[in-house]
């Protein structure tokens, strides 16, 4: 579809996808003057809150694809597991912005870290497998994390492994469908993410770099601006910019990346989308990433956004949920006036799921951290 068209305000904007990402995102769209058309097959996305239109059949329903396609005027995404298929029929049609390409990247490994290495980014050392026997045969220096090519989110579909006999225990885990990615263990002192925002002329914005905190494989913090010294936070930035310009399509996508010591920045993966560490920049900046997101696909003017605030940001995981259910509780997390509860409204709950978030803004990051700590043990109940 043709890369300059442009869509204005009352014109109907689809998304992929119904998670809390698309949830934000329509509500941008909304306040902009956009309806917004939601498909996913789950009746009850958190994004169908927002929608105009609510389409629930499965990805490859090719009944609803041409309703889907006869009611948006551009469609963006906010999973990177929609089928490229889909993505490539639609961008027949009208705008779609991420489009195929980088949806193809990020939604297999193999293919994202070949584009990387092809391109010069610096990345962890890996070899891809075709079988769990490959693993006895690697000549890698150990720690490894294994991986499988597609569909893993969230730390599932991985494997660490630390001696040669943890090599046999994972035969039987990964013995399923390959390709898998071999990736060395990297001894990183901070995972960082940058947001990109690219429009359709190609220029380009970055957010600053935020802070991660990982358990078990999902977000469990976000520190913004990470706590770095400003000319590694800069490089992360540039590199992120790189990696985005590399793939030549517009849209927001974020690049996460590992620090490691003194000042060396791996790329980790691209996510052809706004990303969950990136939830502060509606409480802490001028423009937030999904307005950005709704600017970029509907080739409206994009900007560097000025910073409000720092935010520290709390993800609500799993039952953790359910202790916000209390009058009493929320009040104790909100009495500070520094904090936000955003909740996702997700129906089921699984252990580890992103149920929500709480936003601590202010300036001084040592007591937002301080607060998120205390509101975690208040949702844990540690
Ligand atoms: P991923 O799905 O690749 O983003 O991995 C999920 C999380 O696992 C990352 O955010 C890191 O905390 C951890 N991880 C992934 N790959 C590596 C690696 N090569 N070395 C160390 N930690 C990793």
């Amino acid at each position: 579809m043709n890369k300059d068209i442009q869509t204005p305000p009352s014109s109907t904007l689809g998304m992929l996808g119904g998670g809390q990402l698309g949830g934000f995102f329509a509500e941008a769209a909304l306040k902009m003057g956009y309806k917004v058309a939601v498909w996913d097959p789950s009746e009850n996305a958190p994004a169908k809150r927002f929608a105009t239109h609510k389409f629930n059949a499965p990805f490859d329903d090719a009944e609803i694809l041409d309703k889907f396609v006869s009611v948006v005027d551009a469609v963006s995404l906010e999973w990177e597991n929609v089928p490229v298929e889909l993505v490539e029929a639609i961008q027949l049609k009208k705008p779609t912005r991420p489009g195929s390409r980088s949806l193809g990247l990020a939604q297999n490994r193999t293919i994202e870290k070949q584009f990387l290495k092809d391109n010069g980014f610096p990345l962890a050392q890996y070899q891809v497998i075709y079988s769990a026997k490959d693993l006895s045969g690697l000549d890698q220096e150990l720690p490894w994390i294994v991986k499988t090519a597609t569909m893993g989110y969230d730390g599932h579909g991985q494997w660490r492994i630390s001696s040669t006999s943890e090599k046999d225990e994972v035969n039987s885990p990964i013995a399923g469908e390959g390709p898998w990615v071999v990736e060395q263990v990297v001894p990183f002192d901070m995972e960082l993410s940058v947001v990109v925002a690219r429009g359709i002329d190609g220029t380009s914005i970055t957010y600053p770099a935020t802070e991660n905190i990982h358990e078990n494989g999902i977000l469990r913090m976000s520190v913004c601006p990470a706590r770095i010294d400003p000319s590694i936070e800069l490089s992360a930035r540039h590199l992120a910019e790189e990696v985005i310009n590399a793939i030549g399509e517009p849209g927001v996508f974020c690049v996460e990346l590992f620090l490691v010591h003194p000042s060396k920045i791996l790329v980790n993966e691209i996510a052809p989308r706004p990303h969950n560490s990136g939830h502060h920049t509606i409480d802490s900046f001028s423009i937030s990433q999904y307005e950005h997101q709704v600017r970029t696909l509907c080739g409206l003017s994009i900007a560097q956004p000025r910073r409000i605030g720092n935010t520290v940001l709390l993800n609500v995981l799993g039952e953790e949920a359910s202790v916000l259910s209390s009058i009493e509780t929320t009040n104790l997390i909100l009495k500070t006036g520094r904090a936000r509860i955003y909740m996702y409204g997700k129906e089921s709950v699984r252990p580890g799921r992103k149920m929500g978030h709480i936003i601590f803004s202010g300036e001084n990051i040592g007591v937002l951290e301080k607060e998120a700590l205390e509101a975690l043990a208040i949702i844990s109940r540690r």
